[in-house]
């Protein structure tokens, strides 16, 4: 399932980061400041616990988050995202896959993954601007899977109806946090409208 995260403080900066006059570093501010806002929401029903906390003046009942959080960049692109998320909760843990298309199978293939031990048992967030045709997505959920984790949420900026139904298909148990969902996929697999290269954008080596 997908949620669409649609406040109008969200919107309106996804209205500059799509502009293709939007430069490479107002597109890496807008990327940061998105996924604050999408992960705010993603993280409303993590786990926390009661505290009683000691004011200068009383005791009051406190709640604390009670559960290690991951953020999963999928490379390159997710790390785009990680200023972001790392901004809302500092104490988070960072794990990375990356995954290339095998040009003969189409298929994505991991060519590096690294794990901190907290995936099994914590909440782990799947970080990447565009989920296009899901297959990476659904790759590095399931090298996740493979080591341990099962508390798993992704955190796209710009998704399509393709990408959240391969997610869908293969891993029902995980929810899609997203700030547009747009119409469709062109010839090319980029998301239309969307923002053009994410990776490019954001590190400004597009042409
Ligand atoms: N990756 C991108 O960066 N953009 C798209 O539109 C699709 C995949």
């Amino acid at each position: 399932m997908a949620v669409l995260i649609d406040h109008p403080c969200v919107q309106h900066k996804l209205a500059i980061i799509r502009d293709v006059e939007t430069g490479h570093k107002r597109f890496r501010e807008l990327a940061k400041e998105i996924t604050k806002f999408i992960c705010y929401e993603a993280l409303k029903t993590i786990k926390v616990k009661e505290v009683t906390v000691q004011t200068p003046v009383a005791e009051a009942a406190c709640r604390k988050i009670d559960t290690d959080i991951v953020v999963i960049p999928i490379l390159r692109a997710g790390i785009g995202m990680l200023e972001g998320i790392l901004e809302l909760v500092p104490t988070a843990r960072v794990g990375f896959v990356g995954l290339y298309r095998d040009e003969e199978t189409k298929l994505p293939v991991t060519y590096y993954e690294r794990f901190p031990p907290q995936i099994k048992g914590g909440t782990c967030i799947v970080i990447d601007p565009m989920l296009a045709t899901g297959g990476s997505t659904v790759a590095a959920i399931e090298t996740l899977k493979d080591n341990g984790a099962d508390k798993i949420v992704v955190v796209c900026i710009v998704t399509c109806p393709e990408g959240i139904e391969l997610v869908e298909k293969a891993h029902p148990d995980v929810l899609i946090y997203a700030a547009a969902i747009d119409d469709r996929l062109n010839e090319k697999k980029y998301i239309v409208p969307g923002l053009g290269d994410a990776g490019d954008r954001l590190f400004g080596t597009s042409h």
